[in-house]
């Protein structure tokens, strides 16, 4: 199968190359030029098998000119029971008769990153080989926390592959930082930054830009890449999992096979969200698409309006992941919906970038009211929220499931729908332990108390085990020390490859 851009249609490549170029030279994204179904059978053969099993099925649909072998390689190298603490990779926990959490944070570092970042290294190294490139890959990264470490746990000691992170120096949570500086792997690297998030980021786009730079790491066989959520590599494993979720409701006897089902995704960058509309275009049942927002209400205001506009204010919240002006995935989205009309989406996409914003047609505007549905919430009701579904249900969200939570409630309120709903839950709570037990107490819960006191009366307070890889921290050694200056990155990088 292959890939076209959304930006110009007549550019047309493998998946293996869509994986290793990330995004198109013209700025597009890579889309498949047309969708594999799924047949309501083939859903009900999935009931049966393992998550690998899933895995192996859905993706083998898109990458075609993968092997089976070379497929099973990439994903029974990522979900293994070392690195995710349960078997069924991506469980779904019943909350009552209608809403059920898809827990996607099982894995190494607790967040839903990791369902894609595991694999990714593998299908980006597989990729490299498919299309006879001998350069090693280096993977450059900014992170304001979450994907980061993703990023070192999925890369660590993948062969073929080096790793570097950069994050602000005292822009990122302690246990963030925790989990980074103390990272292992012999292909890995982390350095602060004096600086923010944005200085962090602008670093690495100034070295990915920097031709004559790039140059002599070719000639030293090193090729830059990133591992953000516009790369195919990390949206196709996300579709997995909601077919994964159907087919657990259907082993439990929560649904008929066929049955339609509704969609909360707690949204940042559209990935995730765009994951559960392409599983439905490929046949899954789902009747309505839920995108849920914090403060940061860009998507809201779009879908509900077909105006996007990001010029606002940026809000910081307690859901630190899902704040996000941008959602580049949302550019596969609107592609889709104006059947592949390149030309259009060029258009709207500069005009995001000179005017900040766009109005897509009401044509376009109609199909997204009928599809989906959308609301947002404040940290004032993300805590609220999490303190109420602890009280009805003994079950602890994190503050970003939190706002999937409020916002699914509220469309309940308007719509009276209750169709069966699987919401998204994409971190662990003992990953935002701080704001979660301000939610379930008080301020007072938190005074003076140091990272791992938190997870215990965290523990303690939701009768949940406190996830192995976050307990481990306590007992590593700190391996990176190294704070630079925004203008060093680069010699950063020069000193880890050792080139000059
Ligand atoms: C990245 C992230 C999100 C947002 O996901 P998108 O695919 O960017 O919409 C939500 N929650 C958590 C915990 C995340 O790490």
């Amino acid at each position: 199968m292959n890939y076209q851009s959304t930006r110009d249609k007549t550019i047309s490549v493998t998946s293996a190359e869509a994986i290793k170029q990330g995004l198109s030279n013209e700025g597009g994204l890579f889309v498949p030029e047309s969708f594999p179904t799924v047949t309501g059978e083939e859903i009900k053969s999935l009931a049966k098998m393992t998550y690998n099993e899933r895995a192996k099925f859905i993706l083998g649909k898109f990458l075609s000119e993968f092997t089976d072998e070379e497929l099973a390689k990439c994903v029974d190298s990522a979900y293994t029971k070392e690195k995710f603490e349960t078997s069924a990779i991506a469980p779904v926990y019943k909350l009552n008769d209608h809403e059920y959490i898809l827990e996607l944070w099982h894995g190494p570092t607790c967040a839903f990153k990791d369902m894609a970042l595991q694999i990714l290294p593998h299908l980006l190294t597989t990729s490299m080989k498919k299309t006879n490139e001998e350069k090693e890959v280096v993977i450059l990264v900014a992170t304001s926390g979450d994907t980061g470490k993703a990023a070192l746990a999925g890369f660590q000691d993948v062969e073929g592959t080096r790793i570097i992170v950069f994050y602000p120096d005292n822009g990122v949570s302690e246990i963030q930082k925790l989990q980074m500086v103390t990272q292992e792997g012999n292909n890995v690297s982390v350095a602060a930054v004096k600086g923010n998030f944005d200085d962090a980021q602008s670093g690495v786009k100034k070295i990915f830009t920097d031709e004559e730079y790039k140059k002599l790491l070719a000639r030293n066989k090193f090729s830059l890449s990133s591992a953000n959520s516009i790369n195919w590599g990390r949206l196709a494993p996300q579709i997995v999992y909601y077919f994964s979720a159907y087919a657990e409701l259907l082993n439990s006897g929560e649904i008929e096979n066929g049955e339609e089902i509704n969609v909360v995704v707690p949204t940042g960058n559209f990935g995730n969200i765009l994951a559960s509309y392409y599983a439905k275009k490929m046949g899954l049942p789902v009747k309505k698409f839920i995108c849920a927002s914090n403060e940061n209400n860009v998507l809201t205001e779009f879908l509900r309006t077909g105006v996007y506009n990001k010029n606002r204010p940026f809000h910081t919240t307690i859901s630190p992941s899902m704040d996000i002006l941008i959602s580049s995935n949302l550019e596969r989205f609107l592609y889709d919906l104006t059947g592949n009309d390149d030309k259009v989406i060029s258009e709207w996409m500069s005009k995001l970038n000179t005017e900040g914003v766009y109005e897509v047609s009401s044509d376009v505007k109609a199909k997204i009211q009928s599809l989906f549905a959308a609301g947002c919430c404040d940290d004032a009701e993300t805590m609220a929220t999490i303190k109420q579904t602890a009280a009805d249900y003994d079950y602890v969200v994190d503050t970003h499931t939190a706002v999937a939570v409020a916002v699914y409630n509220n469309y309940v309120k308007e719509t009276g729908d209750k169709t069966k709903t699987v919401i998204a839950s994409t971190a662990s709570p003992f990953k935002f332990n701080q704001s979660v037990l301000i939610a379930l107490e008080d301020h007072n819960a938190v005074v003076g108390k140091d990272e791992f006191t938190l997870l215990e009366e965290l523990s303690e307070k939701s009768n949940m085990r406190i996830p192995a890889s976050l307990a481990a921290l306590k007992n590593k050694n700190v391996v990176f020390d190294l704070v630079c200056d925004k203008n060093e990155m680069q010699n950063v990088v020069s000193d880890f490859l050792m080139v000059e």
